[in-house]
């Protein structure tokens, strides 16, 4: 293939990742947008693969590799289960940051290119610096991200005595060591400042996730999804690749734009999560002493028979689906439902929460993927509204996001996050297996007030029950 071919390539690749994420801001186009995604990529590939920057002896490499990683991810995507996707995409993240170190390391050693000017060769060695540092942050982060979300690192900050200052003085390092990098004479010299940053960076990204509670893991996700996007720019400088840097430059622009909305969404201040400590874990660590009050009062069960009943009753009914829902996997169950309750003639709507789930648009693509209409699927600030007009909302498998002590309790650590008030419908009813509390791990006083019903059971197994009662 031509240079110029190739530049053509890249340029139809760019307007069609810039169509996929307009395609993906919207339920209704966004089987489009993934199609132009996965056009787009395929156009890149293959225009740098068979592109005049790769020899023949190249290309088998390539190849080689393609086939190695596409058997893997392949394997990966059939393996993983709905509610693990957060988990996979953390490790993806991950992945994109060591492939920045990788390339920012075989760059440094690599001889073959010629600098015409001493100013050109100190700009790259700056790319490569840059672009290993967040590199290695996003790499290591990502991967304590990864624990975290699998529940295999506790949701509890980690709050190191004078973090900010060991942060800073992290920082001082690196910039000093930059400057020690930039005047080594040769390769060797410069690799003991390249190596110690390194080292910072990726203990940096550690101590950072480490840093964050539970209950802002949303944010988190949605910033190491725009490092992963500033870490493949940067990649994209090392190699002098545009289409790497304009790719990565929208990926890391609309990870921050989705960051700020999530902060938005749980009312925190960015800078706030990055510097750590909100969002505590487990309740055990808060309960005695901590100032959050424990939910009193009394828990009414209902059975799946009385929970048609009451929703057969309704003439407005709001379903507010969770995590719950993913795991039960009930979303086709719920579309079942919906369906009976219109014919019927109650208005169904959905609420659905920002952080709803485990990754940003969890529930949508759930409720899309039963194909549950577009439009009675509401977001919060639509509906938050209406609940006092509602008879019966249902809430399947959700817990933090309906927990009233955000409002209430000012020493909860989700205080202050916006939530579904479906304790203002005339009756909620709470569909959980147990009393267990939610990712954030607060007790929620929702499940003692006086107009709400528990139906306890897995979701899918007791929504099944209520259908078949709604049908007889
Ligand atoms: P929660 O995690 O608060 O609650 C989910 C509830 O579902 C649990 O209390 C659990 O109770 C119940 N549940 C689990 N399995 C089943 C089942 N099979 N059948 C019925 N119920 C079940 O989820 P929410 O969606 O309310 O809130 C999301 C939380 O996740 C927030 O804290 C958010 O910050 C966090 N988060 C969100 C991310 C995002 O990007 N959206 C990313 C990372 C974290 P029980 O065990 O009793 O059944």
């Amino acid at each position: 293939m031509t240079s110029s071919l190739a530049t053509v390539s890249y340029i139809g690749a760019t307007i069609l990742f810039i169509l996929s994420l307009g395609g993906l801001s919207n339920p209704e186009t966004a089987r489009r947008g993934n199609l132009f995604g996965i056009i787009g990529m395929t156009v890149a590939v293959l225009a740098t693969v068979l592109g005049p920057r790769v020899s023949s002896v190249g290309i088998s490499w390539i190849v080689a590799a393609l086939v190695v990683g596409g058997v893997v991810g392949l394997f990966a995507a059939k393996k993983v289960q709905m509610t693990q996707m957060p988990e996979l995409v953390a490790l993806m993240h991950s992945l994109v940051g060591l492939a920045a170190c990788l390339v920012g390391f075989a760059s440094y050693v690599d001889t073959s290119t010629v600098f015409p000017t001493p100013a050109e060769k100190a700009i790259h060695e700056v790319e490569i610096y840059v672009g290993i540092l967040i590199g290695a942050v996003t790499f290591s982060g990502s991967l304590i991200a990864f624990g975290k979300l699998s529940g295999k690192i506790g949701g509890k900050p980690l709050l190191l005595p004078a973090r900010h200052l060991l942060n800073l003085a992290g920082l001082l390092v690196v910039i000093w060591f930059g400057r020690e990098f930039l005047r080594a004479h040769d390769i060797q010299a410069g690799m003991t400042p390249l190596i110690v940053m390194t080292a910072i960076a990726l203990l940096f990204g550690v101590h950072m996730v480490m840093a964050i509670g539970g209950a802002d893991m949303p944010v988190v996700v949605s910033m190491l999804n725009s490092y992963s996007g500033w870490a493949a720019a940067a990649t994209g400088f090392m190699l002098g690749n545009d289409l790497l840097i304009v790719v990565g430059a929208l990926v890391g622009s609309s990870g921050a734009i989705l960051s700020y909305i999530m902060c938005r969404a749980m009312n925190r201040n960015f800078i706030s999560v990055i510097a750590g400590g909100f969002g505590g874990g487990a309740p055990a660590a808060k309960a005695a002493g901590s100032g959050v009050a424990q939910p009193q009062g009394e828990v009414v069960p209902v059975s799946a028979h009385e929970t048609a009943e009451l929703l057969r009753d309704a003439k407005n009914v709001i379903i507010v689906p969770g995590y719950g829902m993913a795991v039960a996997q009930a979303q086709h169950t719920v579309n079942d439902i919906t369906k009976v309750l219109r014919q019927k003639g109650v208005t169904v709507r959905f609420g659905i929460h920002p952080v709803a789930g485990r990754m940003p648009g969890h529930m949508n693509v759930l409720l899309a993927e039963a194909k549950v209409p577009y439009d009675i699927v509401l977001e919060m600030d639509e509906i938050n509204e209406d609940f006092p007009d509602t008879d019966v909302a249902i809430v399947i498998g959700a817990n933090d996001i309906v927990n009233p002590s955000a409002q209430d309790d000012p020493a909860s650590p989700i205080a202050g996050m916006p939530v579904l008030e479906v304790w203002k419908a005339r009756t909620s009813i709470v569909m959980k297996r147990s009393m267990a509390s939610g990712y954030a791990g607060v007790d929620n006083p929702l499940f003692y007030k006086d107009n709400n019903r528990m139906l306890f059971g897995d979701a899918k197994k007791m929504l099944d029950e209520v259908l078949t009662v709604l049908e007889a």
